[in-house]
């Protein structure tokens, strides 16, 4: 009898400290945009398995499964607390998280990652030339954005990353998401591509990765060869299977402009939404190679 009352005080211990189980968030960076991309949103589903938990300007993406969830991005340092309350909000457990997906390696879609790691200790899946960047957790000198002897751009560094070849596929219950090698805007940039299913019908969602030619000065996308990537990579999204489109960035899924037309049909399913991302993606570029 003794020590059946022993053991169940020992369960009710560990199930008071698991409920006190809290994400303890890493240093927050700043920058100029820092604040404005962190402001708080609220979580929405997107369509089906796919929810919207990131933040104001940063994505973070929620996938439901019958065997766990799967998370794909985790924005700066300071929005792992505010990724990991809107997965709370919307009745999911955040301890089911069994993946964490990276699009890339730059402080703010992988700053949160290291925190959000701790709490659920997922693997972390990303992109052959990524790995080096997420464990070290500073720029690699291939990377446009990197600057010589300077921390600029370093983030939280990520353990137990796990690599998936372009094509591979992340696996989760019943639900395969695959990669899609996008480099350019790192050498490591990857789309994820997976499908959602709600009343008997199916979509597919294009997490497309950021194809912007942004970079420290003095890097050239013409000599370099990135703007070549940059526009390959641009041709592989636009001929993507894609019915709804998001970004690491939700404005350039216009978040805020579909949501104010929520409730008139589902307004994220816009079978030309890679199109166009891709078709100004190279509008982009255009500009930066004749700026060179
Ligand atoms: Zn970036």
């Amino acid at each position: 009898m003794k020590i059946c009352l022993c053991g169940m005080l020992v369960v009710a211990l560990l199930v008071s400290a698991c409920g006190q189980r809290q994400l303890e968030p890493d240093e927050a960076i700043e920058c100029d945009r820092c604040d404005s991309w962190n402001e708080p949103q609220d979580p929405f589903r997107v369509h089906g398995n796919t929810w919207y938990v990131g933040t104001k300007g940063l994505s973070s993406i929620l996938i439901e499964t019958a065997e766990g969830l799967i998370l794909i991005d985790g924005g700066l340092p300071q929005s792992a607390v505010l990724i990991d309350a809107n997965v709370r909000d919307l009745g999911f457990d955040p301890y089911e998280v069994k993946a964490i997906l990276v699009s890339h390696a730059h402080y703010d879609h992988v700053g949160g990652i290291a925190a959000l790691q701790r709490l659920t200790g997922a693997n972390v899946y990303a992109n052959q030339a990524a790995i080096q960047t997420l464990t070290a957790g500073a720029l690699n000198e291939d990377d446009p954005q990197y600057v010589a002897d300077s921390d600029q751009g370093s983030f939280p560094p990520v353990r137990q990353v796990v690599v998936v070849d372009n094509g591979g596929v992340v696996t989760v219950g019943s639900i395969d998401i695959q990669a899609v090698y996008t480099p350019g805007h790192t050498p490591g940039s990857t789309t994820w591509t997976w499908q959602s299913c709600a009343l008997n019908t199916c979509y597919d969602i294009v997490y497309a990765d950021s194809l912007t030619a942004v970079s420290a000065q003095g890097f050239k996308f013409t000599s370099s060869g990135v703007g070549d990537e940059i526009a390959a990579s641009a041709g592989k999204v636009a001929d993507l299977d894609c019915d709804i489109l998001l970004t690491p960035h939700p404005f350039f899924f216009g978040m805020d402009e579909k949501l104010e037309r929520a409730g008139q049909g589902n307004p994220f399913i816009n079978n030309v939404g890679c199109l166009m991302y891709a078709e100004s993606s190279l509008q982009w570029l255009e500009q930066r190679l004749q700026a060179e």
